[in-house]
């Protein structure tokens, strides 16, 4: 039998704020343990929690940006459960009236049309800690720096038919996020995190069959590749007859395989219920409206300029604007007078390169080379001042030493040979001492033309233009 997957995905974000979602203790990652904590976070009783503005007004950013309806009115929720890593042993969240509802964001999968994926709902809650399991000893320890840090649950609908939907859905919501500044979209340190829910059903069949959660996806890659796992495995049991059981299920990177961990827990299962230290949140139009008109240009919006503006094809636009900072970087080069479709090439074949090498990130660019310095080295690319070819090694030096791409040619003596004259010159020269090979060319020996090249690049060590060089010998030649 043909199935149909549909798949649905959980995101949770962390966003970038200061301190904690219901007192002031900082966020910052990697302080010792226990560290960033308060008695409101230790869950101490007696304590009251006190709502972080900015968790609010990140989230409606989001909501906004992924047209989502924000509520006048949402209420927290207390979804109660035990975990060590929990001391209140109940969550603050948003259940039945989340903040935001009813959004949608556009996927592009490479060589498909775009597809509307619908967002049901965007709510806010509280981090919980972190176990820490010590494998020598039988003992686990508990950080509570992470306890409060505040999180954006941002639930699909099951929209998605393929991993690389889901894929592609994951890309553009992380770079939304990042443009908004609402969270750093680090897959792999956990602050974007996914879970998948995923069922199968026979083509045609409007009703959805038994679903899977998965879980401990950390790439992007991964999830695509856990995704894939769970619809082969979820159809081998489907083909031989059996039942897909409701389970949530973990993924392991390393063995490329999912593992049942327990059985699905359903929503009643925490006993959610109106959290009474604290007030349903109002949010009114005119906040609302002063978050929309504050909204950056988004990623979309962006390549779609990138493509009109520059002259950009869909992927150069799209690795681009694959960060603000790079974005930026790109805009300022090319505002610098350098051509945008060389710009594109060189900072995506080259810069990202070798920053890369140095680990150097995206945003430290700038002060790592500033873009009127690399804007100078594309420059004389285009005009045929250097090869590309030694473009690239100096390009690793202005990268080393700070200076400019001029400074390094004058100095290194790099200039490349573009005279028309002193070309022209030496051409014939090579010619006259070189008359069998000169008829056999013009005998249509098209061949020879790497020869002439040869000795005119051996008379200028390597620094004539090429293109010019061939122009000349067809020219001059009649070929
Ligand atoms: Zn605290």
């Amino acid at each position: 039998m043909e199935y149909e997957a549909v798949m649905g995905l959980e995101v949770h974000a962390q966003l970038l704020t200061e301190s904690k979602i219901f007192c002031g203790c900082s966020t910052k990652f990697g302080a010792p343990p226990n560290t960033h904590v308060c008695p409101v976070c230790l869950g101490m009783p007696g304590v009251l929690p006190v709502l972080n503005e900015r968790v609010v007004e990140f989230t409606i950013r989001a909501g906004l940006a992924t047209n989502c309806a924000v509520q006048p009115k949402s209420v927290w929720a207390r979804k109660n459960y035990f975990y060590p890593d929990l001391p209140k042993d109940y969550q603050i969240s948003q259940y039945e009236l989340p903040i935001c509802l009813d959004g949608w964001l556009y996927i592009q999968v490479e060589g498909q049309e775009k597809r509307r994926i619908g967002i049901t709902r965007i709510h806010m809650e509280e981090d919980a800690g972190k176990l820490i399991h010590d494998p020598a000893q039988p003992v686990s320890y508990v950080d509570y720096n992470r306890t409060g840090v505040p999180l954006m649950e941002l639930v699909s609908e099951p929209d998605l038919r393929t991993p690389a939907e889901a894929g592609a859905y994951l890309r553009a919501l992380r770079d939304i996020l990042v443009y908004l500044e609402v969270c750093d979209g680090n897959m792999e340190e956990g602050s974007f995190r996914c879970d998948a829910n995923v069922s199968l059903r026979p083509v045609g069949q409007k009703e959805l069959g038994t679903k899977a959660e998965l879980k401990n996806m950390n790439s992007f890659r991964g999830v695509e590749r856990a995704l894939e796992y769970e619809i082969r495995r979820q159809r081998a049991i489907l083909d031989e007859g059996g039942k897909v059981k409701q389970e949530t299920r973990l993924w392991d990177p390393d063995q490329g395989k999912s593992f049942g961990m327990r059985g699905k827990e359903e929503a009643h299962d925490y006993r959610y219920m109106p959290d009474p230290d604290l007030l349903p949140l109002l949010v009114d139009e005119a906040w609302v409206e002063r978050v929309r008109g504050e909204l950056p240009e988004l990623p979309e919006a962006k390549r779609a300029r990138f493509m009109a503006d520059y002259g950009l094809n869909d992927y150069d636009a799209g690795v681009l604007t694959s960060e603000p900072a790079l974005a930026k970087y790109f805009e300022d080069v090319v505002n610098k007078g350098a051509k945008p479709k060389t710009s594109a090439n060189w900072i995506q074949g080259e810069l990202l390169g070798l920053m890369n090498e140095k680990g150097v990130p995206i945003p430290e660019f700038e002060s790592t080379i500033s873009a009127p310095t690399s804007a100078g080295l594309y420059k004389m690319i285009d005009d045929g001042s250097i090869s590309g070819k030694m473009g690239k090694s100096v390009y690793v030096k202005m990268i080393e030493t700070g200076k400019t791409a001029q400074e390094i040619v004058d100095e290194e003596g790099l200039q490349q040979v573009s005279d028309e004259g002193e070309l022209e010159a030496m051409l014939q020269e090579i010619f006259a001492a070189n008359p069998d090979e000169v008829e056999a060319f013009k005998g249509g020996k098209k061949k020879l033309m790497g020869f002439f090249v040869g000795q005119v690049m051996q008379k200028t060590k390597g620094q004539a233009n090429p293109k010019l060089v061939n122009k000349l010998i067809n020219k001059l030649l009649g070929g």
